[in-house]
């Protein structure tokens, strides 16, 4: 009696495991004439199909070194997304967009202002100092000349433009209302405004140096078609370290391109990493 329990006992036992065995043979089969792609093979496939439309040598950049560049955007992407958020003539960042933390300028004496009502977003105004203070260090003082600019203001602005050039310069020269970066809080002009700037010895510094502070050309020269602006060598927008080392490395150093990319592509990209 006592034998056969013992038996039966090992049947149940030997059974459910041989089963098991079984199912795990078959799957070991299945995966080996169907691999599941690897994580590099997926991003490589994925990044062929959003680079599409990305100028051929910005495309050949990131599929060249798609490690490299995982590695860089996972950076951005770990970012707040508002950091890389698109304004331009395409993306209106409408009459409610406000960032909540808008500081006055004049708590700055380090800051040289053109006038005492600037004020910007506060998550750059450590990189800011640290540029003002090295540029100063070379004899060198960065006019900040504009800065934030509310939906009303631009409203006003842009209105008056087109009364004082007509509407196609307004258009071309500055932005209708809720497609500037000065709404994002994160843009500056410095010095004059005017093209002489880029001749100046603060506006080459900027020209050359405003990146290793986070500080990106939004519209430079030669890229009208793209950006939808003339050259504007006095125009820089905040949008990190980790975001400018991006653009220079694999976006041809052209922010647009960058930016129009993550705000695409964010959540194909998110997933990827
Ligand atoms: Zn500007």
């Amino acid at each position: 009696m006592k034998t056969k329990m013992i038996i039966i006992l090992l049947i149940f036992t030997i059974l459910p495991l041989t089963s098991c065995n079984g199912n795990s043979d078959k799957e070991k089969t299945d995966s080996i004439q169907t691999p599941l792609p690897s994580k590099e093979d997926s991003q490589m496939l994925l990044l062929e199909k959003l680079t599409l439309d990305l100028p051929e040598e910005i495309r050949k950049a990131i599929l060249d070194d798609v490690n490299g560049f995982m590695n860089q955007i996972s950076l951005v992407l770990k970012l707040p997304s508002d950091t890389f958020l698109q304004a331009d003539k395409q993306h209106f960042l409408g009459a409610d967009y406000s960032p909540v933390d808008i500081v006055m300028l004049t708590d700055y004496p380090e800051m040289t202002l053109s006038r005492n009502n600037h004020s910007l977003r506060e998550i750059l105004i450590s990189d800011l100092l640290l540029m003002i203070e090295d540029a100063r260090e070379e004899g060198l003082t960065l006019v900040i000349s504009s800065t934030y600019r509310t939906y009303q203001y631009q409203d006003k602005l842009f209105k008056w433009n087109v009364e004082q050039n007509g509407l196609e310069t307004a258009m071309r020269e500055s932005a209708k209302p809720g497609t500037s970066q000065h709404q994002l809080g994160t843009a500056i002009d410095f010095g004059s405004i005017t093209d002489e700037y880029a001749f100046t010895a603060p506006g080459k510094w900027l020209l050359e140096n405003a990146w290793k502070y986070g500080f990106s050309l939004s519209y430079p020269d030669g890229y009208e078609d793209v950006t939808g602006y003339r050259y504007e060598c006095w125009h820089f927008r905040y949008i990190t370290t980790a975001g400018t080392e991006l653009q220079r490395t694999y976006f041809g150093d052209i922010q647009h391109y960058m930016i129009a990319f993550l705000n695409d592509h964010r959540i194909e990209l998110e997933r990827l990493l």
